[in-house]
């Protein structure tokens, strides 16, 4: 099924005087070159929605705290389950959620008891209420019965000592409650990443300018806006700066100076006529690297002073891309995270693909359900790396391998979804 076409490429393929760097490689320089937030700070849980653990959880509880019913129902002493037939127990008092029974249940007694509520001393077995005759203030139950049933355990869920969430763990909704649940009401969170983002180039226009002959509006920082804040990220935006010496180098010393990464997009390819690539010469120990992916070959990433930086490509596709494969993994390894890969599911494509075998393509998909309830991936149709509504009518990028030539409908590819930036 998997049918490589070979594809001969006129242009645009790695010499060996100038080899192209594989993706892998590439996330694993940058991964490896940087450096997690050290600084951490203790908050009320919830205000640390969204943060990164800086230290581990430990339980001081068992939760449940007591063993208690799963269901509405009566409690009793598993040795009053009769072996054939029926037995009659009496009703001797209730335990509610948060009012438990104060006595002890004896032989051939019970307690009319609700989900939640503390099993009751002498108990160690729930019958449903819907399993019971109810006779006056006897209930009849039959020989069907298990000891233990419909019960919860002390420390069934968490036991006092145990490390519930470690260093590393995304506070997310789940975390919160679980947080509560043990009666924690402060955690500590790495600080934030604070990022610095700017465009370059002559060409870029603000949304609220009129476009002259020969501008195009900026939309490079407003992808790099929502991917960033997605991440949750603390963000400064500085603007488009003009293709000027000391603008440049302004502002990458001020965003070196305030923020722990800095991401430009635009002037990192050759022959730019900007003043990026001889900024960062000159300032930072920048790499300029040509990686082997479709879109977004050309790529810087280095060091202003002590900030990391991302120089991505100028088309917006390749933006998009770029940030998804190397800046966001990037970025989760500075902010703490222990999980930074994204998900990836592999599923039979619905249309066939060009590719020319080289580079590592990242098409954009439409992963959902066909008619069967089967999940298939279909292109969005054109791939051209200035196409961004195509990265808005996508939900994924195909992720097709540097070997593959042309892919005919049926293949499974690997597909990753664009949602859940954190996850
Ligand atoms: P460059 O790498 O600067 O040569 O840019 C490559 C292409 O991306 C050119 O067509 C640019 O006009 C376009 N481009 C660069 N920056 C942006 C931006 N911030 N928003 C939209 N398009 C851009
Ligand atoms: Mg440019």
């Amino acid at each position: 099924m998997n049918k490589t076409i070979p594809v001969t490429s006129a242009c645009d393929t790695p010499s060996k005087q100038s080899p192209w760097l594989n993706v892998n490689d590439a996330l694993e320089r940058m991964t490896s070159a940087v450096k997690k937030i050290e600084a951490s700070e203790t908050l009320p849980v919830r205000e640390a929605l969204g943060r990164v653990l800086a230290k581990e959880v430990i339980s001081s509880i068992n939760v449940p705290p007591y063993a208690n019913s799963a269901m509405d129902g009566y409690a009793i002493n598993s040795n009053d389950i009769p072996a054939s037939g029926e037995a009659a127990l009496k009703i001797v008092g209730k335990s509610f959620a948060g009012i438990p029974f104060a006595g002890e249940v004896q032989p051939g007694e019970c307690v009319r008891i609700m989900t939640g509520a503390q099993m009751a001393s002498g108990s160690d077995t729930v019958i449903m209420q819907e399993q019971v005759k109810v006779d006056g203030d006897t209930i009849i139950i039959g020989a069907n019965h298990c000891k233990n049933e419909n019960v919860r355990h002390i420390g069934e869920d968490i036991k006092d000592g145990d490390v519930v969430l470690q260093p590393g763990q995304l506070i997310s909704p789940a975390e919160l409650g679980v947080l509560a649940s043990l009666g924690v009401a402060e955690v500590t969170v790495f600080r934030p990443l604070r990022v610095a983002f700017f465009s370059t180039g002559d060409e870029l226009r603000n949304v609220d300018e009129t476009l002259e002959e020969g501008q195009i509006y900026d939309s490079n920082r407003y992808t790099i806006y929502g991917m960033l804040k997605k991440l949750g990220v603390e963000l400064l935006d500085l603007g488009i700066i003009p293709d000027d010496r000391k603008a440049i180098e302004d502002t990458f010393l001020q965003a070196a100076e305030q923020a722990d990464a800095i991401i430009t997009s635009g002037g990192v390819s050759v022959g730019e006529a900007d003043y990026v690539k001889e900024t960062l010469d000159r300032l930072g120990k920048v790499d300029f690297w040509k990686i082997a992916m479709k879109p977004g070959k050309p790529l810087a990433f280095g060091f202003v002073n002590e900030a990391v930086f991302f120089g991505l490509p100028g088309n917006p596709v390749s933006v998009m891309a770029t940030f998804y494969q190397f800046a966001l993994p990037t970025l989760k390894t500075m902010m703490g995270l222990k999980s930074i890969k994204p998900v990836v599911v592999r599923v039979p494509c619905q249309t066939d693909l060009r590719k020319a075998p080289g580079r590592t393509d990242f098409q954009r998909g439409i992963l959902q359900y066909n008619d069967q309830g089967e999940l298939v991936v279909e292109s969005i149709g054109m791939q051209a790396s200035h196409v961004l509504s195509g990265m808005s009518k996508a939900n994924c990028f195909i992720i097709l391998p540097q070997d593959w030539g042309n892919v005919s409908a049926g293949t499974l590819v690997d597909v990753q979804p664009f949602y859940g930036l954190m996850t």
